[in-house]
């Protein structure tokens, strides 16, 4: 199977971001489009950045077995499809998943050949400047992401591979030479 990578790490550090330079440097890599309950923030495309269907429509999907991972995350659910996984991996491609720190354990004993991968950020200040100045969500939201990002930062010595996101291109560089080395 083409390699799996799994990027995580708290809310607002900078994982989209540094995603999307990883894709602009390795186009080969697809990526998984996770399914969520959360509504569509302004710019987002249903199919592009999330599946966005129902608290129902994600239970069936959970009882007929159909995530590889999935995880409550602030009140919401958010999960892997596994028809989204072998779409990419049975067409040859190495895919990467974007998911939060409980959905990344899963994926380590489902998956255990998957490249797991933690971004941290400099200080817990950056964490939170980052998350107010990208405006997606609103002040209630950004503390209950601080909160959730403290146990997950906790857990950033469970992972084989962690890149601190202080200067975005020696990051991307870092998180570069990580897919490269195991694609
Ligand atoms: P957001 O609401 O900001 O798009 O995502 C909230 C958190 O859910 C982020 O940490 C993101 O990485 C994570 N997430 C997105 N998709 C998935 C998924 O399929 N599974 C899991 N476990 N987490 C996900």
């Amino acid at each position: 199977m083409p390699g799996v990578f799994v990027i995580t790490g708290p809310s607002g550090v900078g994982k989209g971001t540094l995603i999307r330079l990883l894709r602009e440097r390795l186009p080969e890599l697809a990526m998984s489009v996770s399914a969520t309950t959360r509504r569509p923030r302004p710019g987002e495309t249903q199919g592009e950045d999330y599946h966005f269907i129902s608290d129902e429509e994600f239970a069936r999907r959970v009882a007929d077995g159909d995530f590889v991972e999935w995880a409550e995350y602030s009140g919401r659910r958010y999960g892997t499809l596994r028809e989204e996984l072998d779409r990419h991996t049975s067409g040859g491609h190495p895919v990467v998943l974007e998911i939060e720190v409980q959905g990344a354990r899963q994926v380590r004993e489902t998956l255990p050949d998957a490249t797991q991968i933690f971004i941290r950020p400099p200080s817990d200040d950056a964490l939170r400047e980052r998350l107010i100045g990208r405006g997606t969500d609103d002040p209630e939201q950004i503390e209950r992401r601080l909160k959730v990002a403290e146990d997950e930062l906790a857990a950033a010595d469970e992972f084989e591979h962690v890149v601190v996101n202080d200067r975005l291109h020696d990051a991307a560089d870092a998180l570069e030479a990580i897919v490269r080395g195991t694609i």
